[in-house]
């Protein structure tokens, strides 16, 4: 046990020092089928957290037909919407109930601050839990059609088994928001946590255990993508998949998908803009945008990491917005320490893709009007730690035109509202972007212009169960969370016809 294990609480503390935490298939805990285990590092002090079983073709294989089997055996396709529901929401109550342990869990495996897990990424999985549970009872399963001749209907039922793989920025949010929608539809599945960040996912299990869910609904099997991931992607008893991650592996996702025809969903990455026009209260804009690009150590698919700002408020926002990064830099800190603003990136490879990217733009004529860089937090050296950066210079930049996934953003002046649109869409993603105005004819109408998935006004960052969360282009493909068609994406619809003479 590493000596940060004795801060954590003893049901941390225990979880995690076992030999090795095993995968979770047809309601056992058992080891990786050739014995594998793969180690899960700090991101705050690059010590081992744990080990942890490393699926692989076979152990995929072996879920799938679990999830396959539970879909028809258990019952839990069949049973009636309200006690499916009930199940649901005894879930949704013991994740509540365990939001300290699960907080702290995310904290150590992701390296974010304790109170943004204990605040927001827990208690939302547990509600979007609950928003699906009351939607699936609301839900009509079976609508008359009225054909002249024929007694017609449209039945809609779960897919059967359903696959997912998850990134490791919100694990344990995107649990919530991704695999909801698919068991109070009735389904079972398949998870492929990320290597870097399995450890909620799997505790989640046990409290799966505890809620009644019934063994193979839910399965989970950590590995590294290439393995447990790739394999699941290309299983041909897969019925349905869904990938959130990059838009390089959801590549290869939907070509496997596509070569067995089965339906997938993806949610990608972003490279989110805000356009911010010269009569708002400059500072309060300068605020929300500062925080948003440190939210998670910039690692926010959605988040603003184009700044486009009106040239008469540019100085004024470029000096608020400075010295908020400043602010946040002297809060870098370990996760659990109470005092932190920003913890460090998820790994030496996440930090090392920041910092060749600030190389690349200031190479390619960026200037910096805050320097990034390495940071230190005295007492956990070894830790993944980066400052916030403020960059300047042409909109063709790399830094301006690429995910870095990290606390660096991108300020840009314009004059037109029409350039700032054009520059906002130049863009090959479209997942987010934000509008800030006073005028609320105009911030509607260049949100509307501008091409993504989500614009908001006058914030950014804005999550509700409702309303549809989703990318365009290169941010998505046959998706989106949050909403009530995402419950629908997961029930295929059958017509039943007879003629009436
Ligand atoms: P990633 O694409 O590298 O990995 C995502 C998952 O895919 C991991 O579980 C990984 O093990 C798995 N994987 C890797 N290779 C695979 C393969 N060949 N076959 C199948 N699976 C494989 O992404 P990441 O670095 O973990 O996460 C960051 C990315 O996720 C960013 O682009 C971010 O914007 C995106 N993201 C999007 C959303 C959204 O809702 N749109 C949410 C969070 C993160």
């Amino acid at each position: 046990m590493t000596a940060i294990l004795q801060n954590v609480s003893p049901e941390v503390a225990k979880y995690l020092s076992q030999d090795s935490i095993k995968m979770y298939v047809d309601g056992q805990w058992s080891p990786a089928d050739d014995g594998g285990v793969f180690p899960v590092l700090d991101p705050g002090n690059g010590s081992v957290l744990a080990k942890v079983a490393s699926g692989k073709a076979s152990d995929v294989d072996r879920a799938v037909r679990a999830a396959r089997r539970a879909a028809h055996k258990t019952g839990w396709s069949t049973m009636p919407v309200n006690d499916r529901a009930v199940i649901l929401h005894r879930l949704a109550d013991l994740i509540d109930r365990h939001v300290e342990i699960l907080a702290e869990i995310e904290s150590l495996d992701v390296g974010k601050p304790i109170g943004q897990a204990k605040g927001f990424d827990i208690p939302d999985a547990a509600r979007t839990l609950r928003y699906y549970a009351d939607l699936s009872v609301h839900t009509r399963r079976r609508e008359p059609i009225a054909v002249s001749g024929y007694e017609a209907s449209s039945i809609r039922v779960p897919y059967g088994a359903c696959g997912f793989i998850f990134p490791w920025n919100f694990p344990f949010l995107l649990f919530g928001w991704g695999v909801s929608p698919a068991l109070a539809a009735g389904n079972t599945v398949v998870i492929k946590p990320a290597e870097d960040t399995p450890l909620s996912t799997l505790f989640l299990a046990k409290l799966a255990e505890q809620a009644g869910v019934p063994p193979g609904v839910i399965n989970i099997v950590p590995g590294y993508g290439e393995n447990a991931g790739a394999a699941l992607a290309s299983h041909p008893d897969i019925q349905r998949m869904s990938f959130t991650g990059s838009p390089e592996v959801g590549r290869l996702v939907a070509e496997a998908c596509g070569r067995n025809l089965v339906p997938v969903k993806l949610e990608l990455g972003g490279k989110g803009a805000a356009v911010v026009f010269d009569d708002v209260n400059v500072d309060a804009a300068a605020d929300a945008l500062s925080s948003a690009i440190t939210l998670n150590s910039g690692q926010v698919c959605c988040t603003a990491t184009r700044w486009v700002v009106h040239e008469r408020v540019m100085r004024q926002f470029v000096d608020r917005a400075v010295s908020n990064l400043k602010n946040v830099d002297k809060g870098i800190g370990y996760g659990l320490d109470s005092g932190t603003k920003m913890g460090p990136v998820v790994s030496e490879k996440q930090r090392q893709r920041v910092l060749g990217y600030i190389e690349r733009g200031e190479k390619e004529g960026a200037k910096a009007l805050l320097e990034g860089g390495r940071a230190s937090v005295p007492g956990h050296e070894a830790g993944f730690y980066v400052k916030p950066a403020l960059l300047t210079g042409p909109s063709d930049n790399v830094c301006a035109r690429d995910e870095i996934f990290g606390p660096v953003a991108y300020i840009m002046p314009f004059t037109e509202e029409k350039e700032a649109i054009e520059l906002v869409n130049k863009s090959h993603y479209g997942l987010a972007n934000s509008v800030w105005s006073s005028n609320l004819d105009r911030a509607n109408r260049v949100a509307e212009s501008l091409v993504a998935g989500n614009s908001w006004i006058n914030a950014h960052n804005i999550f509700k169960q409702g309303i549809p969360y989703g990318g365009t282009n290169l941010s998505g493909l046959g998706g989106g969370v949050l909403g009530p068609e995402t419950l629908l994406d997961y029930l295929r619809p059958q017509s039943i016809v007879r003629p009436l003479s």
